[in-house]
């Protein structure tokens, strides 16, 4: 029942922007509606799970980016760090032992179904934690960062290192990621302990 389709497949990057959510067929329950009940119940079970409990309603931007980065222990995309031979080649000759990560796509594509599904449940787009600006500032990271380490050439127009950080630009967000976690690409997700399976079964 649960063919490995529409958004999920990692490799081969390309697709970028959104392409779920423009073709939805009206009636029929798809493949997407049940991928997103499906992310949901992983999310609202990944509530349940924290410590301390968390509720849906005080859930930040903050949080679901927890929710991304505990998610990537699941990932199945080889993500090469930095000081990796392998560090930039899209296909590698060889093993190595970098991590796997979830590939920016399927974090992209799960957002916005958790996105639709928290206002569909009767939540507000003001306190969508999933459209929080923090949300989208991690995503591009991640895009950025797996483009570098897995050879795919994004368009990388914007490489906000400016050495000075005095005055915040233009963009407004001057400490985006910073206050959330350390590092980037530290050793993450640290307790593999009992984690529950997340996409049914080996798909995607
Ligand atoms: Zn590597």
């Amino acid at each position: 029942m649960d063919a490995a389709g529409a958004g999920e497949g990692p490799s081969s990057g390309g697709g970028a922007g959104d392409a779920v959510g423009s073709a939805r067929p009206a009636g029929a329950p798809s493949r997407y509606e049940s991928q997103k009940r499906r992310d949901w119940n992983t999310f609202l079970q990944y509530l349940r799970n924290h410590k301390p409990p968390l509720a849906l309603a005080r859930c930040s931007g903050a949080h679901v980016i927890e929710f991304l980065r505990y998610l990537d222990q699941f990932g199945k995309t080889k993500v090469h760090a930095p000081g990796c031979a392998f560090y930039g080649h899209p296909s590698p000759p060889g093993p190595c032992a970098c991590p796997l990560r979830q590939a920016w796509g399927s974090l992209d594509a799960l957002i916005g179904r958790l996105r639709a599904a928290y206002e569909e449940s009767g939540g507000t787009p003001e306190t969508n934690p999933f459209a929080a600006r923090a949300v989208r500032i991690y995503l591009r990271d991640v895009r950025e960062s797996q483009a570098k380490a897995r050879g795919i050439p994004y368009e990388k127009k914007k490489r906000k290192r400016a050495p000075s950080s005095s005055a915040a630009p233009a963009g407004g967000e001057s400490s985006s990621s910073t206050a959330l976690s350390g590092g980037s690409s530290g050793s993450g997700a640290g307790d593999a302990s009992g984690a529950p399976p997340l996409r049914g079964s080996s798909g995607s």
